[in-house]
């Protein structure tokens, strides 16, 4: 694989499962040096890259405490010297109710971690950023981002504000070379969703049979996105909300 990211250096929150793991080890195949962030201590995704001859840290972190993020981002300058990119990915289901239903406990969890957390990521990377003259930042949101989700308020609320949130970071920044995109996945097969579906084969079809492709995505499939959006390939690309949903959004 070429090594696009050589000496360069990206930091994954949510890095230990799912889609954050598979976009460390993409960035780590193609040179660069990655910094995995997750509240769940798990080092596969750190030994996984270490074994294939990258370099890559672990820093405990949750998103959504404001200590945690700036001591995360302190670490990364500290132990490599500069944050090229930064994909804020980690992020919650919460509990299923509808909105009436939906208790303040729940509310302020998933927007604590899936839309506080990503502003707080950007609000500490953003300074580093526009010290170096340079970065690409890309947010992971969702399909439910895009549509209404009934029976997930909070997460569809939180995901719709992480679009917004993005836009308007795109354009405080897009002259000051920094662009900031989000990523939108669709049924993905990570932790997240074989908590939802519980595993159970009937339900794990009817997400599938959801899909107009017919089958989840994997997570390294939203990496590929993900990697392709912080490189120099999608230069005139900011503010975006990339689908990568197997055509869900296009229905
Ligand atoms: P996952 O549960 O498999 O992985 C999420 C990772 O984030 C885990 O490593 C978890 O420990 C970490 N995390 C959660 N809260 C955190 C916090 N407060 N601080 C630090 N780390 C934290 O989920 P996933 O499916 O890989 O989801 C990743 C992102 O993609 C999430 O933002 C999710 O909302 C989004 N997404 C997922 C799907 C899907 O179908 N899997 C679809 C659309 C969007």
């Amino acid at each position: 694989m070429d090594k696009i990211f050589e000496d360069k250096v990206a930091l994954v929150t949510g890095g230990a499962f799912g889609i954050g793991k598979a976009t460390a080890i993409a960035f780590a195949q193609r040179g660069a040096k990655v910094v995995v962030a997750d509240w769940i201590e798990d080092l596969e995704t750190v030994d996984t890259i270490k074994k294939a001859g990258g370099t890559a840290l672990f820093v405990k972190c949750d998103v959504s405490d404001t200590g945690d993020v700036a001591s995360m981002v302190h670490k990364t300058i500290e132990q490599f010297g500069s944050l090229d990119y930064a994909v804020n990915n980690a992020g919650i289901e919460g509990e299923t109710a509808p909105a009436h239903e939906c208790s303040e406990t729940n509310w302020d969890k998933v927007l604590g971690i899936n839309l506080k957390g990503v502003w707080l990521c950007m609000k500490h990377e953003i300074p580093i950023m526009l010290n170096q003259g340079k970065g690409s930042i890309v947010n992971v949101a969702s399909i439910a981002g895009l549509v209404g989700f009934p029976g997930l308020p909070a997460y569809v609320a939180s995901k719709h504000a992480v679009i917004g949130l993005t836009k308007t970071a795109a354009l405080e920044n897009a002259k000051l070379n920094i662009r900031i995109n989000a990523v939108c996945p669709g049924v993905i097969k990570t932790p997240m969703v074989d908590r939802v579906t519980g595993k159970d084969k009937t339900v794990e079809k009817a997400y599938e049979d959801m899909e107009p492709v017919g089958r989840m995505g994997q997570p390294e499939e939203v990496a590929e996105a993900i990697i392709w959006l912080c490189s120099d390939a999608s230069s005139f690309v900011t503010g975006e909300s990339m689908a990568v949903d197997g055509g869900w959004i296009a229905r």
